[in-house]
């Protein structure tokens, strides 16, 4: 992952995210990068779901989204846009104000803050906040998050954020250790 992901800039973000699939096609392959295994069942085998990136338990069924069990799930506005909170987040070197990321996007200021919380937590998760400003857009962050807002009995979340510090650590979205690290582990 480390070697195929560069730093990238605004234009070059536009460029590799230019529309919603874009984004979910990315989420999925982060969150599976470790290999699938049905969250309901543990099989190994999955065939498509009712949308592109969803995939289907071929034993029991279960359909799972990209967005599910990360930070996007829930997520009433389209994807896009809450990649480009979080790139902003991340890359904004003195932070950046729900206020300026709402005129940027078009979003209300009150959704843009609260997804801006959901990042911040995610990046503080992660131990690499404060964020300095070189930032690679690609890096992976995967954070418990423990408010009571998506989902349904499953405890702890994971949080899958897209984006992050080019000097920082890689960390796995399944595992929240960092690749970069020999004794990666995974927590479940
Ligand atoms: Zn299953």
């Amino acid at each position: 992952m480390e070697q195929r992901f560069k730093s990238l800039s605004l234009f070059e973000f536009q460029s590799r995210y230019p529309n919603d699939e874009s984004c979910v096609k990315y989420l999925a392959q982060l969150k599976w990068s470790g290999g699938y295994h049905c969250k309901k069942c543990g099989n190994g085998h999955y065939c498509k779901g009712n949308s592109a990136e969803d995939r289907q338990c071929t034993r029991c069924r279960y359909i799972e989204s990209a967005k599910s069990r990360t930070m996007f799930q829930g997520c009433k506005f389209p994807i896009l846009k809450a990649f480009y909170i979080v790139y902003y987040v991340s890359t904004s070197k003195n932070g950046i104000s729900s206020t300026e990321l709402s005129r940027k996007l078009g979003l209300r200021q009150k959704t843009c803050w609260l997804f801006k919380q959901k990042v911040m937590r995610a990046m503080k998760s992660s131990g690499n906040f404060p964020m300095d400003g070189k930032v690679d857009v690609d890096e992976t962050y995967v954070g418990g998050q423990d408010d009571q807002s998506i989902g349904r009995n499953e405890g702890r979340k994971k949080i899958v954020v897209v984006s992050i510090e080019k000097q920082g650590v890689k960390v796995c979205p399944e595992c929240m250790h960092g690749l970069s690290k020999p004794q990666a582990r995974r927590t479940y």
